[in-house]
């Protein structure tokens, strides 16, 4: 069945890395569009005559009325992440079609650990907002985070913040490439091997580029957590 499609408006963009901005869509008054967090959106990019179409996770809360955030990182070479960085501009229109992807909260009774790398961060973040909206909210999560360079730690101030606030949520990051970082150095993997306890009783939610997908699901059964309770959205 086609996808119902939405006509937006960037109404702002933010740079948080020298390599990530954040696009906020603005949906046209009455859209009837809503989505699960966790979940992303595929834009219409122009191509010469024609458009392709690139996935994109929604960074952003579903509680955010009218907009969503779109987290976006320069790919070296990439089309489309050069157009959104090159050419896209406060008061673009984009075309984006309904929410559509599976990475979401099970809802499970166990201790959540996300797993990202560099944009990988989007949906989850979207997810943990969503768990934060709910009153009184503060069941254990674990967020082992991997960047390469201590200036890449995207939300970095968020994840503090909420650190400070609920001695239940643990920031863990980790960089590949540090400068003057006094923290872990290495990549995600290394922290899970480092800091993952009570594997069995973790629903695991893993999001980042192909390669550290495909080397984080395996490992996290080496360490003990059941197939069935990881969860993963590779970016391709
Ligand atoms: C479900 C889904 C959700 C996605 N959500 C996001 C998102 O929230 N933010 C985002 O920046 N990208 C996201 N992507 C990736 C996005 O769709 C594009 O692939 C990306 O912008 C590169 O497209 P391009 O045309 O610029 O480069 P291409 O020429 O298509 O280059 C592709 C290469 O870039 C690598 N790559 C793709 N995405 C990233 C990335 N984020 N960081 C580093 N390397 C990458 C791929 O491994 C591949 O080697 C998502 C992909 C999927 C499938």
């Amino acid at each position: 069945m086609p996808k119902s499609s939405f006509r937006t408006t960037v109404e702002s963009i933010d740079v948080l890395t020298p390599t990530v901005k954040v696009f906020r869509l603005r949906f046209d008054p009455g859209a009837a569009f809503d989505f699960v967090a966790g979940q992303y959106v595929m834009v219409d990019i122009p191509h010469g005559d024609a458009v392709v179409q690139k996935a994109y996770s929604i960074a952003s809360s579903p509680s955010e009325p009218g907009t969503i955030d779109l987290c976006i990182k320069l790919v070296e070479g990439g089309y489309a992440s050069t157009y959104f960085h090159q050419s896209v501009h406060e008061g673009t229109v984009l075309t984006v079609y309904e929410a559509q992807g599976t990475f979401v909260d099970r809802g499970a009774p166990r201790e959540r650990a996300y797993v990202a790398s560099g944009t990988g961060i989007a949906p989850i973040r979207s997810m943990i907002r969503r768990l934060y909206e709910r009153k009184g909210f503060d069941e254990p999560m674990w967020l082992f985070f991997g960047v390469r360079y201590e200036d890449e730690i995207l939300y970095e101030e968020e994840w503090r913040r909420l650190a400070a606030e609920h001695p239940t949520f643990r920031f863990m990051p980790t960089v590949s490439r540090p400068k003057t970082w006094a923290g872990d150095v290495g990549w995600v993997q290394d922290l899970l091997r480092r800091y993952l306890t009570a594997p069995e009783q973790k629903e695991a939610y893993v999001c980042g580029v192909v390669p550290m997908v495909k080397a984080v699901k395996p490992l996290l059964i080496e360490l003990g957590v059941p197939r069935a309770q990881i969860h993963t959205e590779k970016y391709t």
